[in-house]
């Protein structure tokens, strides 16, 4: 057999050129831009344009440092591509669709006419597109229980918090310069998976009483690459009649990161900023993902294959990517009633 030069295969693999046609002006296309792009982030159209294709030729690095280091596969763990049953077509359908993944808070062209239609990559654990399409279906639904609530009793006094518990922990032996040998990889996969399943811990013990006392909450555990080592968050959103204490996650030697608080009459204002900001905590994507060193992105992405990192309980059990479909239907289903209507008003004034 002769030998097949799987990482020259895959740098042939390049971003198809894109033209932005416009950016999106839907509070939940600006909430989607606010949190990928991060918090401080002064946006105008031309900087969002700009950080969106960095964005994604980051993204588009990492992608490829993952698989030609054979780090992290997309679509399966770690398969050796040089193994016979190796199914290299659909590895590359796969991977072509994580990077040309898009964003959804833009309207785009691409600039060369492409016959195949890209969908989403849905890996919304590490892709930051699919990360901001889970993050602004959360915001409309929470948006919308919002404004139903506020609707049936103006003068409620529920309120939304969100809390962010977060912990450190280190590489071992990890050198800034000279990374460190695949077998310590294996090792930090292992921290890491007892790491996240002292949150899952810490989290059950709070989920029943969330159940109860709340009218809906919402938490994931998010990774943070940090420069020798990772941070574990596990960020709490919840919606709760009065301003009493709420169950929160407690962590030994955990740091709060985050804890704000606003009525929820107060976020239903037409720019709702406050609310932008305590959901736009429990949302923001974790850049150093990107940036950080591939390592630790790896043993993130192995570690936590296939486990649920996100649930809900209450208004909030149908949450992330649960609503990405619910969402479509609704959408398809408006569509059709207006043109239903147009036509019928067409129709009427046929009659006349
Ligand atoms: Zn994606």
């Amino acid at each position: 057999m002769p030998y097949f030069d799987f990482n020259a295969h895959m740098r042939r693999y390049k971003l198809v050129p894109w033209r932005v046609a416009r950016v999106g002006r839907r509070v939940r296309h600006t909430f989607a831009q606010h949190f990928v792009l991060g918090a401080e982030y002064k946006k105008t159209h031309n900087k969002i344009r700009t950080a969106t294709n960095t964005l994604r030729e980051l993204w588009a690095q990492r992608l490829l440092e993952l698989v030609s280091r054979r780090l992290w596969f997309p679509g399966s763990q770690k398969p050796d591509p040089h193994h016979p049953d190796f199914d290299l077509r659909k590895f590359e359908l796969t991977y072509r669709r994580c990077l040309f993944c898009r964003p959804a808070y833009l309207y785009f062209a691409w600039r060369r006419k492409t016959t195949a239609t890209f969908r989403p990559c849905h890996k919304s654990q590490i892709c930051p597109f699919c990360a901001a399409r889970v993050a602004a279906v959360n915001y409309r639904y929470v948006k919308s229980t919002m404004r139903e609530l506020v609707k049936k009793a103006p003068r409620t006094k529920c309120v939304v918090a969100c809390r962010i518990v977060g912990r450190d922990f280190l590489a071992p032996a990890f050198h800034p310069l000279h990374g460190c040998e695949d077998d310590q990889i294996s090792e930090y996969i292992k921290l890491m998976q007892a790491e996240i399943a002292a949150h899952k811990t810490a989290y059950q013990q709070v989920a029943k009483q969330l159940q109860r006392r709340t009218l809906g909450s919402m938490a994931h555990i998010v990774v943070v690459p940090l420069a020798a080592g990772w941070r574990v968050e596990t960020r709490q959103f919840v919606l709760q009649q009065s301003n009493k204490s709420w169950p929160r996650v407690k962590l030994r030697n955990g740091k709060v990161l985050y804890a704000k608080s606003a009525p929820v009459v107060a976020c239903c204002t037409p720019d709702g900023a406050k609310f932008f900001d305590i959901f736009g905590a429990f949302s923001q994507y974790p850049r150093s993902l990107l940036t950080g060193y591939v390592e630790f992105t790896a043993a993130y992405l192995v570690s936590t294959a296939g486990t649920r990192l996100s649930s809900g309980t209450g208004l909030f059990k149908k949450t992330g990517r649960r609503l990405i479909p619910y969402y479509r239907q609704k959408d398809a289903d408006a569509r059709a009633r207006k043109k239903e209507l147009q036509a019928s008003r067409g129709a009427a004034e046929n009659d006349l």
